[in-house]
């Protein structure tokens, strides 16, 4: 049975002082609830609010005040609070419609997602997985139990007593995990109706207060209890939950967006690149995605070389007493690929690698081989800063589960560099790397993107004046470049630098309104410690410089993937794989076709023919489809007059009839990376 813990009354009501957001204060008598208080104030706000932030916590609203506090409401305009509430809310309601229509199986965790929630069950043997087709019917069960409104209720219990529980409910899960949580800890049990799940909470104060038609059931999955490939294998169904009807079809509509723009899809169409088993997150590039490759990087390279940038190549295996030295060796070394350093045996009999040879290893990062060079000769004050870039070709030892198309891959190339520079330049060196950066972006066609500045978390290395004058640094550099303000969404975010460092962080907003975190700048002082990277300063010492580790795109792979679903395929002409197609009407004009399309290639447009005997309108459609940005269409006509007719890619684009010169002239101009405009 349930046992409520339940103190001794004192023979003296006790009283709290309540202070609420606006300053005042309430006094209020023990056993008063976040609900009343909103009662009090009135009846709007006891109706919209779904829970309390009472001393920074979210709790439940009926749950009674414990002392003196300062209390805020939570309402739906609170939007991040109230999504992550009314999710859990879903999980929970989730378990319960499952365990309705499917008795015997067993409860494991539900969280909340970035979109909506999930939970993991244990189907009864007899059964199996849960698959798509049994939604409709989870869905239509979650009604149910919304529309009874139940009240969800918190019940504290002893540890014991929630283990005899689920055994005698054969629960095996559950009660295996509450015996696993930390002794301090409060055990809480949610109870809606008939129904009870181990909880933390908190939770809304009834199961309808989630709107009935602002969820929906998306798929199923497999995954392992507490995500461990030994445990058993569960079912875990997967929803995405919001305030309401209208948010939810947002989402969904921007899901559907997102799957006709996926880059894996596109990739195939446009015949860019490919991925097989054989090369796990690696990427095989077909001749047209690599043309795409090849132009971003050219461009980029110019932007660099204009920003005193100096490109460099370093090793790829290197030695793992360097990776030791660099401190990579240690807990990093499970995202690297070692390799021995032997000559494999070729006879049949033996293994093919002794294990008796030293450890060598795929570079991770470049940074370790960036101070290398740095080493190489003395530097003076005067030299610094040193700008070194590379299109560094990086392998991380992803998990196979982890990878997804070109976005997260296992062989990657950043758009790295490094520059060492002294104290009294870093912030200029900040501000000069934002304007890049925000050249490049706009170039790009990201001109909506967001800076924010990660900062000092709460395991760290490091002095406290060293993550003060690299946080402020930071801070001033973005000052010093305009760009702390609204417009570029400039926020500090307490606790996410690196263990190491700050950082600077850029979020791109794409054409659906997705952002990705692409850029990133961040002071390093432990690297050039660790590896010994000195200047001579104007004292005649030698002193460390600091090392900034900075990238614009992250990685080559990653960026062409996002600008794939973020123009849907339809680069812009200077990125455009094929940037013309010059297609013929009849026979009669191949002759001419070929002319045009020599005209084309010789002003620098990569372009193809199209002499097949097809209609026209088939060769129109089906350039269109393949995202070709501009088609010439030639006849007898246009041959006797020397023109073409010209049509953009595009709805609503109007064909225009051009002379053969002034055609050549628009598009070789229209071409032009926007660097060279
Ligand atoms: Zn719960
Ligand atoms: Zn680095």
């Amino acid at each position: 049975m349930a046992r409520r813990c339940r103190y001794m009354r004192p023979v003296m009501t006790q009283h709290f002082k309540i202070r609420l957001p606006d300053g005042s204060v309430r006094e209020v008598a023990e056993g008063t609830t976040p609900a009343d208080i909103a009662a009090a104030i009135g009846p709007g706000l006891a109706k919209a609010a779904l829970a309390a932030r009472v001393n920074g916590e979210v709790r439940d609203i009926n749950r009674p005040l414990e002392g003196d506090s300062e209390l805020a409401l939570i309402t739906a305009r609170d939007e991040a609070d109230a999504l992550e509430l009314v999710r859990h809310d879903y999980a929970h309601i989730l378990a319960e419609a499952v365990q309705n229509l499917f008795p015997g199986t067993q409860i494991t965790f539900g969280p909340a997602t970035d979109d909506g929630f999930y939970y993991d069950f244990a189907p009864a043997p007899e059964r199996g997985p849960f698959t798509e087709e049994d939604l409709p019917a989870i869905e239509e069960e979650m009604r149910r139990i919304i529309a009874r409104d139940e009240p969800l209720v918190r019940e504290v219990w002893t540890r014991e007593d929630v283990r005899k529980l689920f055994l005698e409910q054969g629960e095996s899960f559950k009660a295996e995990w509450v015996m696993e949580l930390p002794e301090h800890e409060t055990i809480t049990m949610y109870r809606s109706g008939g129904w009870i799940d181990l909880c933390r909470g908190p939770h809304l104060a009834s199961t309808g207060k989630v709107d009935p038609q602002a969820f929906k059931l998306t798929r199923v999955s497999g995954a392992y209890w507490r995500g461990d490939q030994k445990n058993a294998m569960l079912s875990r169904i997967y929803g995405t939950g919001w305030l309401n009807r209208k948010q939810l079809e947002t989402h969904l509509t921007r899901l559907e967006e997102a799957a006709k723009r996926d880059h894996r899809r596109i990739g195939q169409d446009m015949d860019l690149f490919h991925l097989q088993a054989e090369a796990h997150g690696s990427v095989f590039w077909h001749p047209k995605g690599f043309v795409v490759w090849r132009a971003l990087e050219a461009y980029l390279r110019r932007r660099l070389d204009a920003a005193g940038y100096e490109e460099v190549k370093t090793p790829q295996v290197m030695d793992a007493r360097q990776w030791e030295q660099s401190g990579h060796w240690g807990k990093y070394r499970e995202n690297m690929f070692v390799i021995p350093d032997e000559v494999p045996n070729i006879e049949e009999e033996g293994p093919i690698i002794s294990g008796e040879g030293d450890w060598m290893a795929l570079k991770p990062m470049n940074c370790p081989a960036h101070i290398l060079i740095f080493r190489q000769g003395i530097k003076s004050y005067r030299d610094l800063p040193i700008r070194l870039a590379e299109m560094g070709v990086c392998h991380r030892n992803e998990p196979h589960g982890a990878l997804h198309g070109i976005l997260r891959v296992r062989q990657f190339t950043q758009d790295d560099a490094h520059i060492f520079c002294r104290e009294d330049q870093l912030v200029e060196e900040v501000r000069l790397f934002l304007d890049l950066l925000d050249r490049v972006y706009k170039d790009l066609g990201f001109p909506d993107y967001a800076i924010k500045l990660a900062l000092r978390p709460e395991k760290r290395f490091g002095s406290e004046e060293m993550w003060d004058w690299s946080e402020q640094s930071l801070r001033d550099g973005v000052k010093a470049a305009g760009r702390d303000t609204d417009e570029y969404g400039w926020e500090e975010l307490p606790g996410e630098g690196a263990f190491y460092a700050p950082k600077l962080e850029f979020h791109l907003t794409d054409a659906i309104g997705r952002t990705w975190q692409v850029g990133t700048i961040q002071t390093d002082t432990v690297l050039p410690e660790r590896l010994d990277a000195s200047y001579v300063a104007e004292d005649g010492q030698r002193h460390r410089p600091i090392m900034l580790h900075r990238a614009i795109l992250g990685s080559f792979e990653r960026f062409i993937g996002i600008l794939i679903e973020h123009h849907a395929g339809r680069f812009p002409l200077w990125l455009a794989p094929v940037q013309a197609v010059v297609a013929t009407i009849v026979s009669d004009a191949d002759d001419y076709a070929q002319e045009v399309v020599a005209r084309l290639a010789a002003a620098g447009l990569r372009v193809e023919t199209d002499l097949r005997n097809e209609k026209i309108n088939y060769k129109v459609r089906e350039h269109s489809l393949a995202k070709v940005p501009n088609l010439l269409v030639v006849g007898k006509r246009e041959a006797e007059e020397r023109t073409v007719a010209l049509r953009p890619l595009g709805e609503g684009a109007r064909q225009e009839v051009l002379g053969l010169d002034e055609a050549v002239e628009r598009l070789a101009k229209e071409a032009l990376p926007p660097d060279l405009r």
